[in-house]
């Protein structure tokens, strides 16, 4: 069963050792864990619903519940202590366009507000109902999850928009296909959800984002059904693929969505790779991606990621092996772990694993075969559980992205961890925050950072910590001209950053589409732009 206050399911569990814990306190102090809420608790302050009754809504307190956050940093803090604030008045669960269509409509004739909801896996709010006069109604789109139709000779696959990242493949690997769409939240997450994202799945420098992936499908919007048709290019003005993609709700209901797919891969593998330092595995990785090498995913850890992600893996002798190994090899502390992956058939996997190794060598690299990429490939899946065992440790995880060109990307990263590094000195806590390069691009990486302090018995605290750090990093992020969301999105977290990035005009354009497809406003008002 789907854990209603963590990751995940709630027989998974991902233990630490006593070393990971002693090595936490001492980086950041000792944990300490608040007490949960138990479930029933805080479903006595589920409210009484405010929506006319229909046939398609459920309105009973503990499926109203089981909607109301997802899994940001105040998501949890949220649903662990209680303090919910606002809940959807209902739950809708749709099966097809036309169930679609009636709950629009009904929204328009009672004033009620509409969040599509895919899986529930946002991180910066985007599926949370906001307080206020008006109802809100979750649409989970779970049901609309199957196969629609496969067209083998153009590789085009369609399907329910609800259909989450499992259940996709599902349908694809058994008839020798696949999408290649691995966010690390692909055991609940949905097509729709990463269409509405703009989400990036791990090894998207082969398989490519789901921008690349989008081929068209159907909206429902309050002013109409909008087709977009499955064309492979068009110069027929503007692509309205790319309006929907990273809409996040506020145009409408993705109800079906087609995909490009690929045959499955014939080999695949993940290696491990070190280098001495942080610039070295900086520009090898650039050099590799702009040489073209046919890797499939490049994952560049810091040296404090390197060594914390050693720490927390649980496996105490291979950690004590690899770095007896790597300090008679002289790579001191400042050594990064690099994580690539090459996909795809045996004569391209194995020049694209040749002619990386030839440019980290020419780096200063210690290549240690598959064995850390096979480690890596196990727990990919898995490391979001990680968040429940730091939290009932009394420790918060977090993590945030961004993207900018290579010629930032080494200040970047410095300025953003610093600015981290002192933003709860006022509050005399510690922070461990580090970096990795998730995502390459000819032109520049996205950088990802995640950042563990100690949660307060007292929430409001707790926030207060995290709303620090957030802050302090998105500042630097801006101030470096980076994006606010690589792959996670805008939702509420981000939503004061945008205008930054888009300008006022640019905002002013966002706003009216919503308003010519919306004009009463009743789809997921408050995300993404006021
Ligand atoms: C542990 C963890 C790891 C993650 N890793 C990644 C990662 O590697 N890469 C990445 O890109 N993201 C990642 N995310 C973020 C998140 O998983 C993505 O944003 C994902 O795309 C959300 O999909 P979802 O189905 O859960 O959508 P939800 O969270 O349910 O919704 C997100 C937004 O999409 C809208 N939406 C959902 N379905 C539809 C629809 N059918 N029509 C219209 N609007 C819709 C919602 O209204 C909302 O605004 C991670 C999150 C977690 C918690």
């Amino acid at each position: 069963m789907r854990r209603w206050n963590g990751w995940g399911d709630e027989n998974t569990l991902f233990p630490f050792p006593d070393s990971a814990a002693r090595y936490l306190a001492e980086q950041i102090g000792q944990g300490s864990s608040m007490t949960d809420a138990p479930f029933e608790q805080v479903l006595a302050f589920v409210p009484a619903s405010r929506l006319s009754p229909h046939p398609l809504i459920q309105t009973d307190p503990a499926v109203r519940l089981l909607h109301a956050r997802g899994h940001s940093l105040s998501d949890w803090v949220a649903l662990r202590s209680g303090r919910m604030g606002a809940f959807p008045d209902g739950v809708a669960y749709p099966t097809g366009d036309q169930d679609i269509r009636s709950i629009i409509d009904y929204a328009q004739n009672s004033g009620a507000r509409l969040i599509p909801y895919g899986g529930g896996t946002s991180v910066v709010g985007h599926i949370n109902p906001l307080p206020g006069d008006s109802p809100v109604l979750t649409l989970d789109m779970g049901r609309l999850d199957g196969l629609l139709d496969l067209d083998q000779t153009s590789r085009l696959a369609t399907f329910g928009a609800g259909v989450n990242g499992p259940h996709l493949e599902e349908f694809l690997n058994p008839r020798g296909y696949t999408l290649g769409h691995f966010p690390q939240s692909f055991e609940l997450s949905t097509l729709g959800g990463w269409i509405a994202t703009r989400s990036s799945g791990q090894q998207s420098f082969h398989y490519g984002r789901i921008e690349g992936l989008f081929a068209g499908g159907h909206l429902e919007t309050p002013a109409g059904p909008l087709d977009l048709p499955l064309l492979p290019a068009s110069a027929a003005g503007p692509d309205l693929r790319q309006i929907v993609l990273g809409s996040e709700g506020r145009l409408g209901v993705i109800t079906r969505a087609t995909v490009r797919i690929r045959p499955l891969p014939e080999r695949e593998a993940f290696y491990g790779i070190f280098f001495p330092d942080w610039e070295a595995g900086v520009q090898a990785v650039r050099q590799i991606v702009q040489n073209g090498v046919p890797i499939s995913m490049a994952r560049l850890s810091n040296p404090l990621e390197t060594e914390t992600n050693l720490r927390l893996s649980g496996k105490d002798s291979l950690v004590s092996w690899a770095k007896r190994g790597l300090g008679l090899l002289r790579y001191g502390d400042q050594r990064c772990l690099l994580v690539i992956g090459v996909t795809g058939d045996p004569a391209t996997t194995s020049l694209a694993r040749h002619q990386a190794l030839a440019i980290a060598r020419r780096h200063g690299c210690l290549f240690t075969g598959t064995m850390i990429g096979k480690l890596w490939r196990k727990s990919r899946f898995l490391t979001p559980y990680l968040r429940n065992t730091l939290w009932e440790h009394g420790y918060a995880v977090d993590t945030l992205e961004t993207a900018v060109p290579w010629s930032k990307v080494e200040t970047t990263v410095r300025e953003v961890l610093q600015a981290m590094d002192g933003a709860l000195e006022p509050l005399n806590e510690r922070v461990l925050a580090f970096a990795h390069l998730s995502h390459v691009y000819s032109d520049g990486a996205s950088i990802y950072v995640t950042y563990l302090f100690r949660l307060s018995t007292d929430p409001d605290q707790t926030l207060e910590r995290w709303g620090r750090l957030k802050s302090a990093a998105s500042r630097v992020i801006l101030s470096q001209g980076g994006t606010i969301s690589h792959q996670h999105g805008v939702g509420l977290d981000h939503a004061p950053y945008l205008e930054a990035e888009k300008g006022p005009l640019g905002i002013g354009l966002l706003q009216s589409t919503a308003h010519y497809l919306d004009p009463d406003g009743i789809m997921n008002p408050g995300k993404l732009f006021k």
